[in-house]
């Protein structure tokens, strides 16, 4: 079998694997946000940035091939991920205490894994919508990250394009194709798997909060086992 080497380590690969895929499978974390074991590739976040051969490449669009020497949880490359996770905090308006997703959610997962104890930046405070017209899902903008993974799951499994990204920029948002711009004027269904895979509480089945108490959620006892299984099942929810 072939093997690449990730922080001293060496992993396995079949041909086609990227670096992520790879080292996700030997059980290696690879932080990152917008990456998904059943959706294609998207390098949005950059998290999961690491060094291959002394050069910065997205693990998660990076083919793996024998012999490289891939460096990923150094304090230079979890620094830059750290500071990352600050801007999308400060970008967006990301209330954990008070956020149904507090436990689940992979943001507030990766900030605490990179030692995130406070803000770095003034916040932006943004004014963004909440759609709640949909009968079972709300669409929460406010802590919408852009890692587009509705928007590939919606195309790629649902065959819906329900979602796109339009914009620039700071400006930069998530849209929703429907004749008013609603989510209940399109064809979103609580069944649709981009209805599962959003990595913070932006989209969120209604009638469901606090099923699972605080204190009992799945990264709220064991970060990185917890993570590594996220990421080895795919599941973001
Ligand atoms: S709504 Fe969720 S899944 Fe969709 S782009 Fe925003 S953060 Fe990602």
């Amino acid at each position: 079998m072939k093997h690449f080497n990730l922080d001293g380590t060496a992993v396995p690969f079949e041909d086609g694997d990227t670096l992520m895929d790879a080292a996700t499978r030997a059980g290696h974390l690879i932080p990152h946000l917008c990456w998904h074991t059943t959706l294609g590739q998207s390098g949005a976040c950059r998290l999961c940035t690491v060094k291959v051969d002394g050069h910065l490449a997205a693990a998660c669009t990076t083919r793996a091939v024998p012999n490289q020497v891939v460096e990923n949880r150094t304090p230079e490359l979890d620094g830059k991920r750290l500071l990352l996770t600050q801007m999308l905090f400060v970008e967006g308006n990301h209330f954990c205490p008070s956020c149904e997703k507090s436990g689940h959610c992979l943001l507030q997962a990766t900030a605490y894994e990179l030692g995130m104890t406070e803000p770095r930046f003034d916040e932006f405070y943004p004014k963004r919508p909440v759609d709640a017209s949909h009968p079972d899902l709300w669409l929460d903008l406010n802590r919408c990250i852009l890692c587009k993974l509705c928007v590939r799951a919606s195309h790629e499994i649902d065959g819906k394009d329900v979602f796109a990204i339009s914009g620039h920029g700071i400006a930069t948002h998530l849209i929703v194709n429907s004749p008013s711009g609603k989510l209940a004027d399109s064809a979103f269904a609580k069944e649709d798997f981009a209805a599962q895979v959003c990595p913070v509480g932006a989209i969120l089945p209604k009638r469901r909060g606090f099923v699972v108490p605080i204190g009992a959620r799945p990264f709220d006892n064991a970060l990185v086992p917890a993570l590594m299984n996220a990421a080895q099942e795919g599941e973001n929810a």
